[in-house]
């Protein structure tokens, strides 16, 4: 064979044909510079379409990647730390090699039913398992007596959760609450399609509305980390628990959180935004299945595929939960890995802005954490960052240093405040350390 090749292309060929290549690209990309064409486009942390900028790859990273580091002109790069995209526990599953691997032959699931018999029939018995195992072995939540609903994301099971919980025959819709800082989506998810269910009414803390009202319960909180209970204590009030990152590398475990109902998602728990997989545990019947009923009118259910990678993953984190010989990379636990990694990421974050008097990030006591065994540290997802002196807008200011953050603006309170995704890959969050470490006010 190679000789054969050897024959029809000499390397006379060949050298033509690489000049030829790199010709083009040359002039490909002095095109695109000129008449401004990019690959990419990204959405700004205030929401808008920024404008568009052509991807770069980091140097670093060992795959094609989305990383947001943009080229700039004199070689400085913006890097965009606004989004929440989990993509650090990709080197953790990465080690894993084909455990959590899925393969799926032509002709399976293809029905649109898992298991009539459910609640939410839409339910793969796989995936309902694992998720079960999966709050067993952490001892993050209680799933006796729970209907488990899955959802394309929990963001889906969030609206889902307001169409179960608003009165249909109300005069006017339901107050939808969160005390601030609150997570930046709930106010646009609530209120996208002007619903005469229910509606966005903002802060939780000066909520004094007689009546029914939902209040979310966001715990540990997007986007400040704290653990977080109700605050509005009517009577007629009804809670749902965003759970999303009450896992152990975000904060200490104190007890199976035990609540009417609770969010979770593989976004933030595994790192797999991608699949779009979250999942409630309901108690009460009824809500289970106006939840079950709004998925259905809206997506006539959730993806099995998804649904099946989903508990393979599970399945994955568990075993590695359980069996955690930490003989070799292949058996880390996933908790444990992630721990460390918060954990680094926390330390060097903390180093770049202590003594500077710039900027401050709130603290955290340790706690005992049920699931390590051990007094372990909170480490939230995002680093909820304060400008001191006489900067009022952190987001723009950090803007002009080329660091992309979610201002507080969007989380219902002051813009001297920024979220900053902790959740990004290596190569993008050192390079933000060390040019926060840089900035001098
Ligand atoms: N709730 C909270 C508090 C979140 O931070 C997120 C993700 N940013 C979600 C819900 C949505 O998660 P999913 O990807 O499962 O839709």
């Amino acid at each position: 064979m190679a000789i054969k090749i050897t024959s029809v292309f000499s390397m006379r060929h060949l050298f033509l044909l690489s000049l030829a290549m790199n010709i083009s690209l040359i002039l490909r990309t002095m095109y695109e510079r000129e008449h401004g064409l990019n690959w990419l486009c990204f959405e700004a942390p205030n929401g808008h379409l920024s404008q568009r900028t052509r991807l770069s790859l980091s140097s670093s990273s060992t795959s094609a990647t989305t990383t947001p580091i943009y080229a700039q002109p004199g070689g400085d790069s913006i890097i965009n730390l606004a989004r929440g995209d989990p993509i650090m526990f990709e080197r953790y599953w990465r080690q894993m090699g084909d455990k959590a691997t899925v393969v799926i032959p032509g002709w399976q699931y293809i029905s649109y039913f898992s298991d009539v018999t459910n609640i939410c029939w839409f339910l793969e018995p796989e995936f309902a398992k694992e998720v079960v195992r999966v709050h067993r072995v952490v001892g993050n939540a209680v799933t006796e007596g729970r209907h488990i609903v899955v959802g394309t994301g929990s963001s889906q099971l969030y609206l889902a959760a307001l169409f179960a919980l608003s009165p249909h025959n109300a005069s006017e819709p339901i107050s939808v609450v969160s005390q601030a800082p609150y997570y930046s989506s709930y106010p646009s998810m609530t209120d996208c399609l002007k619903s005469g269910l229910y509606k966005w009414v903002g802060d939780a803390q000066s909520f004094n509305k007689e009546g029914p009202y939902i209040e979310l319960v966001t715990s540990p909180n997007n986007p400040d980390g704290d653990v977080r209970r109700s605050v509005v204590n009517k009577s007629e009030g009804i809670l749902v628990h965003d759970l999303a990152y009450y896992w152990p590398q975000y904060t200490p475990i104190s007890s199976p959180a035990d609540h009417e109902i609770m969010l979770f998602t593989v976004s933030k728990s595994t790192g797999h935004a991608g699949m779009r997989i979250g999942w409630a545990l309901v108690k009460d019947q009824e809500v289970a299945r106006r939840m079950t009923k709004f998925i259905e009118l809206n997506t006539i259910g959730v993806s099995k595929d998804s649904q099946l990678r989903a508990a393979k993953v599970l399945k994955a984190v568990s075993d590695s939960s359980e069996d955690a010989a930490g003989n070799s990379e292949e058996d880390e636990s996933f908790f444990e890995f992630s721990y460390q990694l918060m954990a680094e990421r926390w330390k060097l974050l903390r180093k770049a802005v202590e003594h500077r008097g710039s900027f401050s990030l709130p603290e955290f006591p340790p706690a005992f954490c049920t699931f390590l065994n051990r007094v372990s540290e909170p480490q939230p997802a995002f680093a909820w960052m304060k400008c001191e002196v006489d900067i009022e807008d952190c987001e723009s200011f950090l803007q002009g240093h080329k660091i992309l953050t979610r201002g507080g603006k969007d989380f219902g309170v002051s813009p001297k405040y920024v979220r900053i995704s902790m959740l990004d890959r290596d190569d993008n969050f050192n390079l933000f350390v060390k040019r926060l470490s840089t900035i001098h006010l």
